[in-house]
């Protein structure tokens, strides 16, 4: 606190955003002549944000701000996460609320098919409420020095000169300082900016990173007796089928005390609760009763933005467009981008002594993660083109899923992170294989039904 309030008055303006008489610094000087530590804003304690201030917060000549604007969100979402993830993130027991080692994938025409005996007894999927892993990851970045804002970027001004010797980044914000209170507006000028503000990210917006198109997902919090809580112990659920999604899928996800149902959907965004309403009905008896306890939605990206670097600011987790297709997965990727993009900074900074540039962060950060998650995002994205196609290829879906082959590639794949025998042109030709499952499947299945949505449905995959 001490050093903040020294650099505060070193820079010439009080936190709050109340500007004193001092300029902090000519717009263009080169970093050599600058003798306060280079700044970095986070925007967004997410995930993506928090992992990446905690990497930042531990160099001693960068100074990193977390911008968070809700310090007990509760992100709509899922929350499953892959066993890599708990030791690679070091999250604590208490984060994980239940241990799925059990998955039941249940077919349009109601098939269902028992997946998870391919498991080791420790191998699990582990089931969170974000409100407490996010809360965690960003506990975790302030203690290791990560200067925290609970405070709302309203704007991001980008200097005229983005390269390393140009000016720096203003961020407005509306910050919240007790109970009630409205929002006090600050800012703050920062040299490099990350942007952790999830799918509706305004720093993208700022540095004209271009759209990506999106998924709405939808989420009832449903509390059930403790009865049908059991069936739900260490089991999952997943329905596919076009009642419950023309293009995703749909879930009964075990939580701490109730169950997370919910579906998503890009190309039908409309149809969202007819999808949901589905759902409920399919889960029928096995949710039969419950309250629920909270409704939630939000977009999930379909694919990177066009831009994930201007300048000297960056896109991390669901602002960059970090979630697979198929599964719908972005916590780890999130995280782990942020953590790479964090990394990639402080190589790049040499111990606070330069200012990246562009380029140096795209060949540092943006180049690694591609190459790292490039071959899974594609065949996820083949996967859901293949098989959430129509209820013919769904039905294929599901009676593959009884092959232990499959199981043991998709669990290896998405607890470890790794496509199975890294050749996933050889993952997809083995699935083209199953062909017979295909044409099996369309000659059992109802056709889907047709809905009028021109517009969205052009944007198709
Ligand atoms: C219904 C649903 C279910 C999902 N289920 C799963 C699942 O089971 N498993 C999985 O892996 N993924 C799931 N996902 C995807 C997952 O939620 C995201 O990929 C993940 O949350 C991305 O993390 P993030 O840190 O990039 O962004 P977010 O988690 O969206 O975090 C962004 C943070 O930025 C803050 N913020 C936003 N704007 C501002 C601003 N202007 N100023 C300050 N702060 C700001 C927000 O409050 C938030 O805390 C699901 C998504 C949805 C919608």
């Amino acid at each position: 606190m001490l050093a903040l309030t020294a650099l505060l008055a070193l820079e010439g303006y009080a936190h709050g955003g109340v500007r004193a008489s001092r300029v902090a610094r000519p717009a263009s000087a080169p970093r050599a002549d600058i003798a306060a530590k280079i700044r970095v804003a986070v925007v967004g304690g997410g995930p993506s944000g928090s992992c990446a201030a905690e990497i930042l917060a531990q160099e001693p000549n960068v100074e990193t701000y977390l911008i968070e604007r809700k310090m007990d969100n509760a992100k709509p979402c899922g929350g499953a996460i892959p066993l890599c993830m708990v030791d690679e993130f070091q999250l604590p027991p208490e984060i994980i609320d239940r241990k799925v080692r059990k998955m039941k994938m249940i077919s349009p025409s109601n098939r269902e098919v028992d997946i998870g005996q391919t498991l080791e007894p420790n191998e699990y999927i582990g089931m969170c409420r974000r409100e407490i892993m996010d809360g965690y990851l960003r506990e975790r970045a302030q203690k290791k020095g990560a200067i925290t804002i609970n405070g709302l970027v309203t704007k991001v001004e980008v200097p005229e000169d983005a390269t390393p010797t140009g000016g720096r980044y203003k961020l407005h914000y509306a910050e919240y300082a007790g109970e009630g209170a409205a929002g006090k507006p600050g800012f703050i000028e920062v040299d490099v900016v990350i942007g952790a503000d999830g799918a509706n990210s305004r720093v993208a917006k700022a540095i004209d990173a271009g759209e990506y198109n999106y998924a709405i997902a939808f989420q009832e919090r449903i509390k059930i007796s403790d009865e049908k809580m059991a069936f739900y112990e260490d089991l999952a659920e997943m329905y596919v089928g076009d009642d419950v999604s023309p293009d995703f899928y749909g879930w009964v996800f075990p939580k701490y005390d109730h169950v997370g149902v919910g579906t998503g959907t890009v190309t039908n965004r409309p149809a969202i609760k007819e999808y949901q309403d589905a759902m409920r009905t399919r889960a029928g008896d096995k949710i039969a009763g419950g309250k629920i306890i909270k409704v939630e939605a939000h977009p999930i990206p379909e694919h990177p933005r066009p831009r994930r670097v201007v300048g000297r600011a960056l896109l991390v987790g669901d602002a960059a467009g970090y979630v697979t297709k198929c599964s719908g997965e972005g916590i780890y990727f999130a995280a782990k981008s942020g953590r790479m993009a964090g990394e990639a900074l402080v190589r790049l900074m040499q111990g606070g002594s330069r200012i990246p540039s562009e380029s140096e962060i795209i060949a540092e950060y943006i180049r690694p993660y591609d190459k790292a998650y490039g071959p899974t995002y594609l065949v996820l994205d083949l996967l859901q083109k293949v098989f959430y196609n129509s209820n013919g290829a769904r039905e294929a879906f599901v009676e593959m899923c009884e092959s232990e082959y499959v199981q043991r590639v998709t669990f290896n794949s998405y607890l470890y992170k790794k496509v199975q025998g890294n050749n996933p042109i050889e993952d997809v030709k083995l699935l083209f294989n199953t062909i017979g499952s295909l044409v099996r499947g369309s000659a059992v299945a109802a056709p889907d039904k047709t809905f009028s949505n021109p517009v969205e449905s052009l944007k198709r995959l």
